[in-house]
């Protein structure tokens, strides 16, 4: 007997459920598909293709150390999973369920395809998420659309317990593989772009738990500190479970491991808001009627946006941090989207679209949901709140170190003054060196923002 495992977003061994459930006495095939419709429809970017490349040579190594290997095709997802499946004669494919409409659409398909050859699909729950979508729901409606009721129900949920890596896995002789992609094959990866494998995620999450999360209630905010986990390209990518973690962050005691906890809810918020409604990946999920500016006419401000050259420090910190690294501080996707949103008013599309383009972690759920919590198009309960940088910057980044590791330009300003050059006279304003005035005032943007959706 031959089962497939076909790994998508769960690119590890430990806590997989489709691998527990196929391994047991029987032959598996663990097959990775560089589906052609996931790399025509954007969201192979260098950063995502080279961290993609880390997980896959990493995975395959592991099952090489228990006696199997990854088994890697190109193609159409469903017909290639058809081709291992009858050259193996397999008869069941396992697989993790996902959110985004992509995901539905290849599951739909993948059913209709394996059953007309008398085939099985098993779906498997909490692989990339903590909380099933859908699982916990308010009497009104399919989904939670506010975060802090979503929350209650979802800690009051009994999580499965963690699996165990296989101590072997046993693949049938003569399945054809590709060779696997080589980061060094990839070209214009960000120069910082973290490293990917489940190897490199378990040695940051023993780290973190003995660490780092005890200090996360009182440090996620702070920009220059880096306290946060860095896990989200490993939960992108599936590299670490959500089950495990939360499991795990909640044997440790303390406001940290409780805050880091309430974050993970956050991403099966997402999920399950994007499982009820797919659309919400493109279209606002509340519409506010906004006529934002026209990418034409604000292709200049948007372009300043892009290149970090904003003449706000800390936006501009955060933009050139993000095509450094392929990541970027939460509290600078805050502020860097609220500044394109409501203080550019330029359509959040346009800047989830940017993101997606660098970001390691860019991921549909996450990505959109926040783009659109920020826009005031989502779930944000204060739609129409816009965040101050000056301000914002001075409060999480009171040394302004920040900005000083980022935006070389002003390197030379000490303490908060960094904050807002512009307010600098005569011979320091002209020793700075390149770095522009703002683009706009922020009163400016505050009032066309008021205007634009005083209309509601
Ligand atoms: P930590 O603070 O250590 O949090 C742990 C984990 O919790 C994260 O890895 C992430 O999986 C989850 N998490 C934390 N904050 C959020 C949040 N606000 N929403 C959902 N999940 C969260 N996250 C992505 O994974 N992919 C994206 O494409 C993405 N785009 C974003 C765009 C904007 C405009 C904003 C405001 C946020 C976006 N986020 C995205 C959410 C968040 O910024 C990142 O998950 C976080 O910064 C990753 O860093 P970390 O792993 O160190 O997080």
């Amino acid at each position: 007997n031959v089962s497939v495992v076909l790994f998508t977003a769960d690119l590890r061994l430990h806590d997989h459920p489709p691998l527990r459930a196929a391994n047991e006495s029987r032959e598996v095939v663990p097959l990775f598909v560089r589906d052609r419709a996931v790399m025509d429809a954007g969201f192979a970017v260098p950063n995502r293709l080279a961290f993609l490349a880390d997980c896959l040579h990493d995975l395959d190594g592991g099952l090489r150390k228990r006696g199997g290997r990854l088994v890697v095709r190109s193609g159409d997802v469903v017909e290639e999973v058809c081709k291992v499946a009858a050259e193996t004669d397999a008869d069941e494919v396992h697989l993790a369920g996902d959110v985004s409409a992509y995901a539905h659409l290849r599951e739909r398909r993948l059913r209709r395809a394996l059953e007309a050859e008398g085939r099985r699909l098993h779906v498997h729950d909490t692989v990339t998420t903590a909380v099933t979508p859908g699982e916990v729901t308010p009497a009104s409606s399919d989904h939670f659309a506010v975060f802090t009721p979503y929350f209650r129900q979802w800690s009051g949920v009994p999580l499965r317990d963690v699996l165990a890596a296989p101590r072997t896995v046993r693949v049938p002789e003569g399945v054809g593989s590709e060779e696997l992609p080589s980061r060094a094959g990839i070209s214009v990866v960000s120069e910082g772009l973290a490293a990917g494998g489940e190897t490199e995620a378990r040695s940051r999450m023993c780290a973190w738990l003995r660490g780092g999360i005890g200090a996360y209630e009182d440090r996620h905010d702070d920009l220059a500190g880096d306290a946060t986990s860095r896990f989200s390209p490993h939960l992108h990518f599936g590299t670490l479970s959500p089950v495990e973690l939360v499991q795990r962050a909640r044997t440790v005691e303390g406001p940290g491991p409780e805050a880091f906890v309430r974050q993970l809810a956050w991403r099966d918020f997402h999920r399950q808001v994007l499982a009820a409604r797919p659309g919400a990946a493109t279209a606002d999920y509340r519409t506010k009627r906004d006529r934002w500016r026209s990418e034409y006419a604000a292709r200049a401000d948007i372009e300043a946006w892009k290149t970090g050259r904003t003449g706000y420090p800390v936006v501009d910190a955060a933009m050139r941090q993000l095509r450094h690294e392929g990541w970027m501080h939460n509290r600078g996707r805050l502020l860097a989207a609220s500044f394109l949103a409501k203080t550019l008013y330029v359509d959040w599309r346009v800047g989830a679209r940017h993101f997606l383009d660098l970001l390691v972690d860019g991921d549909v759920a996450n990505n959109q949901l926040n783009w659109q919590w920020m826009a005031g198009t989502g779930t944000d309960t204060r739609p129409n709140r816009v965040l101050n940088p000056v301000t914002q910057a001075k409060r999480y980044d009171p040394d302004g170190e920040y900005v000083r590791r980022w935006v070389p330009e002003l390197a030379s300003l000490e303490g908060p003054a960094i904050h807002e050059p512009w307010k600098l006279r005569g011979l320091d304003r002209a020793a700075l060196d390149d770095y522009p005035d703002p683009i706009v005032e922020l009163s400016e943007g505050l009032a066309r923002f008021k205007q634009a959706r005083g209309r509601d």
